[in-house]
C-alpha cells in the first residue's frame, strides 16, 4: 500500500493520517500480491485460500466490521444468547462451508426445526401437513430430470419462473400455496419471480431439511473471526470504501473514499452487485456486463428478534411457517442454555417492507397474529425487539441476489467474466447461489483460477 498525498489532493478528499507504508515497490517484487475488495464470507475465504498458496493478500473493507451479510447477534445483555441477523443455516450438502468450518477448528450444531403450519387461519400440527402425495410425485419426477437437461432445455426452462413451471406440470391449489409459502422463504420473495432452473437446481441439491441444518456453535460469525486471525489483521484494511479501481498493463490499483491506494498484481471483487455498480472502473465494464450488473435484483428478508422472559414455546426446536405478515419464525436460541429465549420472525417480499417499516407496537400485532392460534397473546413476557430489514441495507439493498426468468443463464455467466487483472466472486455467483456455501465455493473458484 502506497501514500498518495498527490492522489488525495485531486480526488479531494482529506486524508485523516491513514495511509501506510509500502512494502513494497510496484512491480519490482517476488511475492504475488492480491487485493480482496469486501470483507464478507466470500473476500474472507478468497484471501484465506491465496495466502495458503503462497500470495500476499490485503482486504479492502468499506465498513467498521467484518463478515457483510454474516452477522451474529447477542440480544440480550443478562444472558450469553446468540442469533442470526444474517446468514444462518448451513446445509448438510454445503461441502465447501462445512469443510471450512472445520478446518479453523469450529463445531456445527444441530440448528432443525419442528415447523407447524398456520395456512388459511388454520393450525396444523408437525407431521400433519405436507404436499400430497400426487404433489410430492410430481415435484421428484420434475427434480429428477435435472441432471440430464441439456443446455437448450435449460435455456427454456431458464425462461419460465417457478410458480408457472410447476402450474404447468400440474400443481395445483393447495400444494401450489405451499410450494410457495416454503420455497419463498428461501428465496426472500414469491417464486414468481425466481428461476424455475435456480428452483429445480436447488431442490435437486436439497436434503431432507431443504439445508436448513446446522449452525456453528457460539454464532456463525466466529468462522469470521477465525479466518481474520488466520488471514492477519495487518492485511485487513476496514472502513475504506473502494471508489476506484484503474487497471495497468502491469497491475491493479485501488483507490478508497479515504485517500488510500492499494497496489497489486490482481483483484477479486467479493462485492454485491449495487456496490459494484458505485465503484468507477478503468477501464469500464462492457455494455454485456453492466446491463448484467443492472439488471440482478436482489430479494428483501426482514429478521426481527422477539427476546422473551420466559420460552414460552416450550419445544426446543419450534419453528411456524404462516402465510401471514411474519411468514417464518422458529426459536433463534434453539440448543443454548438460559431462561431467556428469542423467537425470530423472517419475513419475506411485501411483507419484510411491512416489518422493516412497522413500529414496535406494530410489530408485536403481527407477531400476535401468528402466535395467538397456538399460544394466545405473547407480547407479555416480552424484554425487547430487534430489526434488520436488509431491503435497507446501504451496500445490498437487499438480502441475497434473486435471479429471475431467464437470468440463470445469462447475466450470471456474464457477471462471473473477470476483466482482465478483475476477477468476480460472491453469494451471487456460487453454484448454491443464495447461500454461504455459494459465498465459500465461489472464493475458492476465483483462489484456483487466479492461480492457473
Ligand atoms: C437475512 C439473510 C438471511 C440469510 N440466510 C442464510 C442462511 O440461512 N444460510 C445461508 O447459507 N445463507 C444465508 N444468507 C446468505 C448469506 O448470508 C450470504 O450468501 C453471504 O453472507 C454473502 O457473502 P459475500 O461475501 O458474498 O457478500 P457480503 O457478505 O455482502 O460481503 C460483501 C462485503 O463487501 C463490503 N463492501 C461493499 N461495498 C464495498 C466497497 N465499495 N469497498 C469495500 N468494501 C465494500 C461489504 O461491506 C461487505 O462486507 C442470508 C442472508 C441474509 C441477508
Amino acid at each position: 500500500m502506497v501514500k498518495r498525498r498527490s492522489f488525495i489532493k485531486t480526488a479531494g478528499v482529506i486524508a485523516a493520517g491513514t495511509l501506510l507504508a509500502p512494502s513494497h515497490a510496484f512491480g519490482n517484487r517476488k511475492k504475488k500480491r492480491v487485493i480482496i475488495l469486501g470483507a464478507g464470507l466470500a473476500g474472507l475465504t478468497a484471501a484465506y485460500r491465496l495466502q495458503q498458496l503462497g500470495y500476499g493478500v490485503s482486504i479492502v473493507e468499506s465498513k467498521g466490521r467484518l463478515g457483510g451479510r454474516v452477522l451474529t447477534y447477542r440480544p440480550d445483555p443478562e444472558q450469553p444468547l446468540t442469533v442470526e441477523m444474517g446468514g444462518e443455516w448451513i446445509g448438510s450438502s454445503h461441502h465447501h462451508m462445512r469443510k471450512l468450518v472445520e478446518d479453523v477448528g469450529l463445531k456445527l450444531v444441530d440448528h432443525t426445526f419442528q415447523n407447524h403450519l398456520l395456512f388459511k387461519a388454520e393450525h396444523f400440527r408437525p407431521g400433519n401437513w405436507d404436499l400430497s402425495d400426487k404433489g410430492k410425485a410430481s415435484l421428484r419426477s420434475l427434480v429428477e430430470k435435472y441432471n440430464s437437461l441439456k443446455p437448450d432445455q435449460r435455456i427454456l426452462i431458464d425462461k419460465t419462473d417457478w410458480w408457472r413451471y410447476l402450474r404447468n406440470s400440474g400443481f395445483e391449489s393447495r400444494d401450489l400455496d405451499l410450494q410457495e409459502l416454503m420455497d419463498s422463504n428461501e428465496y426472500g420473495e414469491s417464486i414468481r419471480q425466481v428461476s424455475a432452473l435456480m428452483a429445480l437446481g436447488n431442490h435437486n441439491n436439497y436434503g431432507a431439511k431443504m439445508e436448513m441444518d446446522y449452525r456453528i456453535e457460539g454464532g456463525n460469525q466466529r468462522l469470521i473471526d477465525e479466518l481474520a486471525e488466520r488471514i492477519g489483521w495487518e492485511n485487513i484494511h476496514l472502513n475504506q470504501p473502494v471508489t476506484r479501481v484503474r487497471q495497468n498493463p502491469g497491475g491493479v490499483r485501488v483507490f478508497t473514499y479515504n485517500g488510500t491506494l492499494f497496489e497489486a498484481d490482481k483483484v477479486i471483487c467479493a462485492l454485491p452487485v449495487l456496490a459494484i455498480r458505485k465503484i468507477d472502473w478503468d477501464p469500464g465494464f462492457s455494455d454485456d456486463k453492466k446491463e448484467a450488473l443492472n439488471s440482478l435484483q436482489y430479494s428483501r428478508i426482514t429478521k426481527t428478534a422477539f427476546l422473551f422472559k420466559e420460552r414460552f414455546w416450550r419445544d426446543d426446536q419450534f419453528g411456524l411457517l404462516s402465510d401471514v405478515h411474519a411468514h417464518y419464525i422458529y426459536h433463534a436460541t434453539r440448543g443454548q442454555s438460559g431462561t431467556h429465549g428469542v423467537l425470530m420472525s423472517h419475513s419475506i417480499g411485501d411483507n419484510a417492507q411491512v416489518l422493516g417499516g412497522a413500529s414496535e407496537a406494530y410489530r408485536i400485532k403481527i407477531l400476535n397474529q401468528a402466535l395467538d392460534p397456538l399460544f394466545g397473546p405473547v407480547d407479555k413476557s416480552l424484554l425487547k425487539q430487534s430489526t434488520l430489514d436488509w431491503s435497507r441495507d446501504p451496500i445490498v439493498m437487499g438480502a441475497v441476489a434473486l435471479y429471475g426468468p431467464g437470468q440463470v443463464t445469462s447475466v450470471m455467466p456474464e457477471l462471473k467474466q473477470d476483466m482482465h487483472n478483475v476477477h468476480f466472486c460472491g453469494e451471487h455467483l456460487g453454484d448454491w447461489q443464495g447461500f454461504m456455501e455459494g459465498a465459500v465455493q465461489s472464493a475458492y473458484d476465483v483462489a484456483e483460477q487466479i492461480v492457473i
